[in-house]
């Protein structure tokens, strides 16, 4: 396994790559990497003949007051990680290397980002996108994973390769867990143990969400105040959202059918923490 971190070096590799026809998994990171990447990984390695990584903590996807400073960072670790899960490279560039000047280009979405964190988080999916359509046009992948742990990532995403006709195919990977039901995150260092005990309701709370609606209920907003009163009983973080839309338009529902998502995020001491699930109405009219 190669660690690249230039650009220079790094299209200069895909180039030969790509001029061999081999196909190419990549997978974009921020590091840190846990179960939830390495299962990133595995489906990119068996899918793929060539399987690259990134790790670049992206200042664009970061608002003023978030962590970019203090996000956990560990590239030793990680290049460990990768190299088991069967990766050819690791990009790991500097900001310099990425953003050597105040960008003259930024990509700005239009649409899937005024709710859930899009709405929280003003900028973060430009600055994700931006980052994207750099990393694809200088990578040139077949395949890109993504996580559903992000599931409004994976929307946005999807309409960033299907509007600029990147010749990239999105694939969603389901979200790993602990075995309490607690989401893996790269952020989750940053509970405090009390917290850390507090977090596996935020699975729970979203399966009281699911329950609700299969058995039939289809009011959006029944099944967020249930879920909210569940994670205020629950837990002492402050909640950020508990929403319920289309999945992946990200539409409001009148009434609860077809593809849902609910999405809930909550703030502890240190870390804001994201879940979601995606549930299908369909059979359930
Ligand atoms: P990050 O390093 O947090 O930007 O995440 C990189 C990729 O890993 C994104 O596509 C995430 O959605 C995905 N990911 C993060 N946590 C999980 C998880 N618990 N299960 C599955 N995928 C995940």
């Amino acid at each position: 396994m190669k660690i690249i971190t230039t650009i220079n070096e790094l299209q200069q590799t895909m180039k030969v790559h790509k001029k061999s026809q081999q196909t190419i998994g990549f997978v974009p990171t921020m590091g840190f990497l846990h179960e939830g990447h390495l299962k990133l990984m595995q489906e990119a390695r068996s899918q793929n003949e060539i399987m690259i990584i990134s790790i670049f903590v992206n200042p664009l996807q970061f608002g003023e007051n978030e962590d970019f400073d203090s996000y956990p960072r560990n590239m030793e670790r990680d290049s460990q990680l990768a190299k088991e899960a069967g990766a050819d490279y690791i990009f790991a560039p500097s900001v310099n290397e990425m953003y050597k000047d105040e960008p003259s280009v930024t990509v700005k979405v239009e649409k899937r980002t005024d709710v859930l964190c899009g709405k929280s988080r003003a900028g973060h999916f430009d600055g994700v996108a931006t980052v994207l359509t750099k990393l694809f046009n200088l990578v040139g992948p077949d395949r890109a994973y993504f996580g559903m742990k992000d599931a409004q990532q994976v929307a946005v995403v999807s309409g960033l390769i299907s509007d600029f006709r990147f010749p990239v195919e999105l694939v969603p990977i389901q979200t790993v867990r602990e075995e309490d039901g607690l989401a893996k995150s790269s952020r989750n260092v940053y509970l405090s143990a009390e917290e850390r005990k507090q977090a596996p309701h935020l699975y729970k709370a979203l399966q009281t969400g699911r329950e609700m609606m299969l058995k039939g209920e289809k009011s959006a907003e029944t099944v967020i105040e249930s879920v909210t009163s569940y994670l205020s009983a629950h837990t002492d973080g402050v909640i950020d959202y508990v929403e319920i839309y289309s999945y992946p338009e990200l539409k409001a529902l009148a009434e609860l059918k077809g593809e849902v998502i609910l999405a809930i995020a909550v703030k502890f001491t240190k870390a804001r923490l994201i879940d979601n699930i995606t549930i299908d109405l369909n059979d359930n009219e």
